[in-house]
C-alpha cells in the first residue's frame, strides 16, 4: 500500500490531475467528503487528507509514504529527513516581505509578523539584521495596519491581497511551488512502486509545460 498525504484546496486541485495520469483517482470527492482516509481507483494507493503544515510531519514519521507540500511549508518545517525528488510546478507563489505602502523603515529593531517564524529568522540572520519576530496564524496583513509589526513575511501570488490592505510587496525571499516529498524508509522498502510513481508524475509535469 502507498499512502499519499495531501491538503485540501489549491494543492489538492492541482495534484489530482497529475495523480490521474498514474491511474490514481479518489473514489470520493476529497473536498466534499468528511473522510480523512480516501481510497482510490488503485487498490494499492490511498490518500490522507491533512492540514498543509502537517504534510511533512506525516511523511517524516512514515504515517504517509509520500506527500505534496509547498516549498514554504517545507522550509518552515525545516526537516532534513525528507526526500524531495520532484518539483510539481503547481501552486506557485513567492515568499516576500511586505509593509505599509510608502512608509519608511523604522530606525530601531524591526518587528516582523509572520507564520513563517523559522524562514523569517533565517532570512534576517542572513541579512545581519536584528528583528523581533511575532508569530501569527493568519490575517498577517492586519499586523502593520494596527501597529503590531512593521512588516510581514507571507506568500504572495498576484499581490492583490496586500494592495487591498494598503500594503506593498517589498523584498523577495524565494520562489514557492509544491514538491513531492517521500519518506526515507519508504523510498527503500517500496522503491519500485515509488520510483514508478515519481516517473509518471514527472512526465505529467513535463507534459503540462
Ligand atoms: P494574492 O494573489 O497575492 O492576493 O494571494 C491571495 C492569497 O492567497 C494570499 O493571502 C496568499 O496568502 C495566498 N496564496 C497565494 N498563492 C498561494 C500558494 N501558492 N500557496 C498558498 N497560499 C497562497
Amino acid at each position: 500500500m502507498l499512502t499519499i498525504a495531501l491538503s485540501k484546496g489549491r494543492i489538492l486541485d492541482d495534484t489530482l490531475p497529475l495523480l490521474e495520469q498514474a491511474g490514481i483517482i479518489p473514489t470520493e470527492n476529497p473536498e466534499k467528503s468528511r473522510k480523512l482516509i480516501i481510497p482510490t481507483t488503485r487498490d494499492d494507493v490511498r490518500l490522507l487528507i491533512v492540514r498543509a503544515t502537517d504534510v511533512p510531519t506525516y511523511v517524516e514519521h512514515g504515517a504517509a509514504d509520500l506527500g505534496v507540500a509547498g516549498k514554504d511549508v517545507l522550509l518552515e518545517h525545516g526537516s532534513q529527513e525528507l526526500y524531495e525528488p520532484l518539483d510539481l510546478q503547481i501552486a506557485k507563489c513567492k515568499l516576500m516581505t511586505a509593509g505599509v505602502a510608502g512608509q519608511a523603515e523604522p530606525v530601531g529593531r524591526l518587528r516582523v509578523a509572520t507564520k513563517f517564524v523559522n524562514v523569517a529568522k533565517r532570512y534576517y540572520a542572513e541579512q545581519g539584521r536584528q528583528v523581533e519576530i511575532i508569530k501569527l496564524y493568519g490575517s498577517m496583513e492586519l499586523a502593520p495596519l494596527v501597529g503590531l509589526a512593521d512588516k510581514i513575511i507571507d506568500v504572495v501570488d498576484t499581490g492583490n491581497t496586500l494592495r487591498a490592505n494598503g500594503l506593498e510587496p517589498q523584498d523577495f525571499i524565494c520562489e514557492v511551488s509544491s514538491r513531492l516529498v517521500v519518506n526515507r524508509a519508504s523510498m527503500k522498502m517500496k522503491h519500485g512502486k515509488i520510483q514508478a510513481l515519481i516517473q509518471t508524475l514527472s512526465q505529467a509535469v513535463d507534459a503540462r509545460h
